[in-house]
């Protein structure tokens, strides 16, 4: 053949005859392969992951850097949100990696977490508390392979979820992004994970699917609240204060079916930190950086072999200088770095301190090869741009099918008195309250948005109100239950939270509470008081405390954030489909019992975990 023109050709052509380019040999032969051939800075930057907004203004960067990985935090998207302008970002972004001198391809991660939910027009599935709630380990699954093919279509090939976070207190900010308050519950829900992966993670290189990422281990939903080790109020990102046997069984519980029955690609170590009561020297010590619950428990006694990944600027919490963050964190596991606006710094410092000695080459090795693994399964090296063939699938009528089937099963009755639900087409509906006409609201945080946003305007869907005006003809709307109530049969009420999304939605944070608002309150008792027949509805996160309107109410109905179909609640209110939703979670009679522990004989809530009513059909 002809020589090569220039050095560029010519390394072209020795790619062409690597062995790691070859996909008839085995992954773990193409690692070693590609490992063998790389420079200790090229290294690193697989171990580097920048935020989308870092690089948009400097692309390049991601060439000279030869980054690993870029994400979309919440709300971080193209400027254009549909499916071709994502597509056409990551793949100019995916462009630059492949310029590299080894041509490695990038990961593009998203919190997709309830659907590709950054995305406007697709499938918003209720959070993960309604899915919890649903008892059915099939239907997530189902809700997760549907997430996972409209993520891929558009480019990410990379979720951070689910959250197996058990949630042992409702005051937490996040406790919507967990299945429940039981680890057996959570356990059921990893089919989450086969649901973005595939079988056992074989069928990751198809476009509909993505790598998973459990979060956050561990502990996350298990902190506690206001003590003097946490100083006010912090339950997100606090101290789970706990001994080894408790935090195995409540709080580990979840990763091992993740790891060994559905390979689970990825795991992100939390913000919180563990304080051991059985023994140690009872200091707090930052998931990020403990190498005894990463690196001795995840990685060598369950087993697990994908990579860990760093939450959102985490490792900026350790104590220390940046180097001493870097240091601790990655001899204690962590393999690849979510340092969003940082990774330049991060390169230089990790090099700087595997050149000290005082990081082993050999755990910069583990770290790449567990990161390239995940990218050979993929079938990045085969087809690093975006397969965009299910392209038209996202949002899609079989798939909004599905999640407003979700919806429907993520509803839980906790009253029903004299027959008020089902409710009957003939009926004169009287609709009202601050959550029966609002998407926004419906879908709660991590919704288009990081922290969500209400109102209608956002993303399409169908309302609560829109369902029930499909189902009967005389339905009068208002929302501050202002209208007059005279002529009505029934009132539908519908209350509950606005969007937030990690700590800002803590108890005693930002002004949150479990109460009800003063307006929802007013909404309940004007319409209770006028009609015959009263039925609350409950959109919230997590549950709110109603003791005291309870006996105003003939029904009540806890709704959760159902996302984009508000007709599925309708499906149920009218008697379509029978109630079965059943409570993930206790249900407190006040602020005060909104900790829950296995424990605690005298723990008497206001509906136990378990709970929920039937309707025949
Ligand atoms: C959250 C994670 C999330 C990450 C990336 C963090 O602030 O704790 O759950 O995956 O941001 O958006």
């Amino acid at each position: 053949g002809a020589a090569p023109a220039d050095a560029g050709a010519a390394s072209a052509e020795a790619r062409q005859k690597a062995p790691y380019l070859d996909p008839r040999l085995p992954v773990q032969r193409r690692v070693k392969d590609l490992l063998g051939r790389m420079t200790l800075v090229e290294k690193v930057g697989q171990m580097a992951q920048a935020e989308r907004s870092a690089v948009s203004t400097d692309p390049e960067q991601i060439t000279r850097l030869g980054l690993g990985s870029l994400l979309s935090g919440g709300g971080s998207t193209p400027d254009a949100n549909t499916p071709e302008a994502w597509a056409d970002m990551v793949d100019a972004f995916q462009e630059k990696a492949l310029a590299t001198r080894l041509g490695i391809p990038l990961l593009y991660g998203v919190d997709a977490v309830h659907g590709h939910s950054n995305l406007v027009g697709a499938t918003v599935f209720p959070h993960n508390i309604g899915m919890g709630a649903t008892r059915d380990p099939r239907l997530v699954e189902k809700a997760a392979h549907i997430t996972a093919t409209e993520t891929r279509a558009t480019g990410p090939q990379w979720s951070f979820a689910p959250c197996l976070c058990v949630v042992r207190d409702v005051r937490w900010g996040r406790t919507y992004e967990s299945y429940g308050e039981r680890p057996g519950l959570v356990s059921r829900m990893v089919t989450a994970v086969r649901g973005l992966q595939g079988e056992r993670d074989r069928q990751l290189a198809r476009p509909d699917r993505v790598l998973a990422s459990a979060k956050h281990f561990a502990g996350d939903g298990d902190t506690v609240f206001g003590s003097s080790t946490t100083g006010g109020y912090t339950l997100d990102q606090g101290v789970t204060v706990t001994d080894r046997k408790r935090f195995e069984k409540i709080n580990l519980a979840p990763y091992v079916p993740a790891v060994r029955e559905h390979r689970v690609g990825s795991i992100m170590p939390s913000y919180s930190s563990v304080r051991w009561t059985d023994r140690g020297d009872g200091r707090a010590v930052k998931l990020s950086a403990h190498k005894e619950l990463l690196t001795d428990v995840l990685k060598k006694k369950i087993g697990f072999e994908g990579f860990l990944v760093s939450d959102w600027e985490a490792i900026h919490q350790l104590p220390g200088d940046y180097a001493d963050q870097v240091r601790a964190s990655v001899n204690a596991g962590i393999d690849m770095f979510m340092e969003p606006f940082s990774a330049p710094r991060f390169v230089e410092t990790l090099v700087a301190e595997v050149e000290a000695g005082r990081v082993k080459q050999s755990r910069i090795d583990d770290a790449v090869s567990r990161i390239l693994r995940a990218k050979f399964r993929l079938g990045l090296f085969e087809q690093p741009l975006t397969d965009r063939r299910h392209i038209d699938r996202i949002g899609s009528a079989a798939h909004r099918a599905v999640a407003r089937e979700a919806v429907a099963k993520s509803q839980v009755l906790l009253k029903n008195s004299g027959g008020a639900l089902p409710l009957k087409s003939s009926q004169r509906i009287y609709v009202a309250g601050t959550n029966a006409h609002d998407l926004g609201n419906q879908a709660g945080g991590w919704t288009v948005t990081w922290q969500g946003q209400s109102g209608n305007d956002h993303f399409p869907g169908t309302t609560i109100l829109d369902g029930i005006r499909r189902n009967a003809a005389h339905v009068t709307y208002s929302k501050d239950a202002s209208a007059p109530t005279r002529g009505h049969d029934v009132g539908v009420v519908v209350v509950g939270e606005t969007p937030y999304a990690e700590g800002v939605g803590d108890v005693g944070n930002n002004g949150h509470t479990l109460n009800l608002s003063a307006a929802d309150r007013a909404a309940i008792d004007r319409v209770c008081g006028a009609l015959d027949t009263c039925v609350v509805l409950d959109v919230a996160g997590r549950p709110q405390i109603v003791t005291d309107r309870l006996a105003v109410m003939d029904a009540l109905v806890m709704s959760w954030l159902p996302g984009s179909e508000g007709e599925g609640v309708a499906d149920v209110l009218f008697g379509h489909r029978p109630f079965t939703g059943k409570l993930p979670v206790s249900w407190p009679r006040s602020e005060d019992q909104a900790r829950v522990d296995a424990s605690d004989r005298d723990h008497d809530p206001l509906f136990p975990y378990g709970h929920g009513l039937t309707t025949r059909r």
